[in-house]
This record gives C-alpha cells, sequence and structure tokens, in this order.
C-alpha cells in the first residue's frame, strides 16, 4: 500500500497560489536580460571583427598566432582580452609595457555590440518574439519555436557585421577580399531552407511547392540577382575607368541580394553603396586625420599606435 502512495506524494502539482513577483515583472526582467546577453554577444563579434578587418586583407590566418602586443610581444592575456571593457579598464594601453593599444577596437566592439541591440529592437516589431506583448508562434507539441525568430536575426546581424568589417577595410585602403562576405551568404541561403517562413519575400508566385524550396529558391534567385548585377556593375566601370572596384562589388550585392531577396535587393543595392562607400571615405578621413594629430616620436614605448592597425597614413582612398 505505501508503494502506492508514495508517487502520487512526489509527484502530485504544488497548490497553486499567487506568484509573489507580478508577471510583468518576471518578463520585463526576462527581456533586459537577453538584451544584456545580446549586448554582449554583439561586443564579442565586434572584438572577433577587429581581427578579421586586420588579418584577411593581409592573408593572414585568423586563427593563429594568437592576439599579442606588437610592441613587446606579450601574448594579450586572457581577462585582458574582454571586448568593451579592458580596453577600459587598462585605459588603452598594454598591460606590460603600457604602450597605447589603438582606440578603434573600443569602438568597433561598442558599435558592433550596439548594433546587436538595434537589430533585435527592430525585429521585435516586425516577427514573432520574446518580448511582453508580442505573440509566441506556438507548435502543434504545444512548446513554443523560436528558432525561425533567431536565425533570421542571425542572418540580419551577420551580414550588418560583415558591411562593417567590408567597411573598416576600404577604410584601411585594402581590397576587401570576396570570402569577407561568404559566411552572410552561406548563412542566409541555409537557413530559409530550415525554416522557410524566415524568407524575407518570395522570389515571384509559386504554385503548390514544399516550403523548403520555395526557400531555395528565393535564395537562388537572390544569388543569381547579385551576382549578375554586380558584375553589371563592375563591368560597366571596368570599360570606363580600366579598374576593377576594389570592394568586391559580387559578393557585396549576393550578399545583400540573399538576404533581402532579388527584388529588395536590387532596389536597394545603389542607395546602400552609396552609403557604404560614404562609410568607408569617412573612416579613411577619421583615421588620416588622428594620425595627423598623433605626436610623432621614436621613444619605443610612445609610439602612437602600436596595436594590429596600421600605422603610417593610408594611400588615398579608393
Ligand atoms: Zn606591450
Amino acid at each position: 500500500m505505501e508503494f502506492d502512495v508514495w508517487p502520487a506524494v512526489l509527484f502530485a502539482a504544488p497548490p497553486i497560489r499567487e506568484p509573489r513577483v507580478p508577471l510583468w515583472v518576471m518578463e520585463w526582467t526576462a527581456a533586459v536580460l537577453l538584451h544584456v546577453w545580446l549586448f554582449c554577444v554583439g561586443a564579442c563579434v565586434g572584438s572577433f571583427l577587429n581581427v578579421v578587418v586586420y588579418r584577411l586583407p593581409r592573408g593572414r590566418s585568423l586563427a593563429h598566432p594568437g592576439s599579442c602586443c606588437p610592441s613587446c610581444g606579450h601574448a594579450i592575456r586572457l581577462w585582458d582580452n574582454i571586448p568593451i571593457l579592458s580596453w577600459l579598464l587598462l585605459r588603452g594601453r598594454c598591460r606590460d609595457c603600457r604602450a597605447p593599444i589603438s582606440p578603434r577596437y573600443f569602438w568597433v566592439e561598442l558599435f558592433v555590440a550596439t548594433l546587436f541591440l538595434a537589430v533585435a529592437f527592430w525585429e521585435r516589431t516586425h516577427f514573432i518574439g520574446v518580448w511582453p506583448g508580442v505573440p509566441l508562434r506556438p507548435l502543434p507539441s504545444g512548446a513554443y519555436d523560436l528558432w525561425p525568430y533567431w536565425s533570421r536575426y542571425a542572418v540580419h546581424v551577420v551580414l550588418l557585421a560583415t558591411l562593417v568589417g567590408g567597411a573598416l577595410i576600404l577604410g584601411d585602403s585594402f581590397r576587401t577580399p570576396s570570402r569577407l562576405f561568404w559566411p552572410a551568404i552561406g548563412l542566409a541561403l541555409l537557413l530559409p531552407v530550415i525554416w522557410p517562413e524566415i524568407r524575407s519575400i518570395a522570389a515571384w508566385r509559386y504554385g503548390k511547392m514544399p516550403d523548403w524550396q520555395a526557400g531555395l529558391i528565393d535564395g537562388l534567385a537572390g544569388l543569381a540577382a547579385g551576382v549578375i548585377g554586380g558584375l553589371a556593375g563592375s563591368l560597366w566601370r571596368w570599360f570606363r575607368t580600366g579598374e576593377w572596384p576594389p570592394f568586391a562589388p559580387v559578393s557585396w550585392a549576393a550578399s545583400l541580394c540573399v538576404v533581402l531577396g532579388w527584388q529588395r535587393g536590387l532596389l536597394w543595392s545603389v542607395p546602400a553603396l552609396a552609403l557604404y562607400l560614404v562609410a568607408a571615405g569617412l573612416l579613411w578621413t577619421v583615421q588620416s586625420f588622428l594620425a595627423d594629430l598623433a605626436p610623432a616620436t621614436d621613444s619605443p614605448t610612445d609610439r602612437p599606435p602600436t596595436t594590429d592597425l596600421p600605422t603610417t597614413d593610408p594611400p588615398p582612398p579608393p
């Protein structure tokens, strides 16, 4: 008899009580924690972007060697490599030799982190989400499916981070390597096949077709439009000036068109490109201005930029 009673005691639901904390407080606490977390992820992506922007155009490995101080050669300690915070705590100087570290690291990390937050707020108003007042899409099992939401978020933040990286590389007066855009293109092709509801816009009116096939066609149509548009624009410039644009135009346009869909991609590519090149030009101007301001000294402990970043005036922008 006792053996029959114990499971009932163990698994019985406790009596329902009024929660001590109001529901809206719990919801908003969860939302704030989520946004703080997204900000931290964005800062880490920004930190990685700093490495990519420096090493990729120079043909160096992204993984090896690890970060070290170019002035004294000391490896950067893990706790001195925390995005945003470490630069502030070290007051922009190497812990070992006190050589200055370029503030660009700090600003790129802060900017990308802010971008991650901004996209989260934007998606909140444009898609299902986990925020108060925004309904979740229930699955047949009764649980909620957040994968489409976050996969769409991932496509958008990866594209934006890639564009920031590309503009920084142009601002450093390097040609942008095409492969900078490949992760964004690959992700935007793959994820709508798995979660077709994140498709941006239908490539055309489909008949009865499985959703994943429609997602695949949308992505490939975007890719084709981007490649053709990018090639056409580049060839036009090449015939006129004899120069191929330095910003990897085919991959650039392909990444935009795969993410946005071919219609919006082609529509937005011209204003987006203008904005992109203006941003790169501004970055170049600011860096040249700061390089002019920095005091020229031969003292090894007081050399102006001692990090990975270019130390001399960059050549004229593209
Ligand atoms: Zn050092």
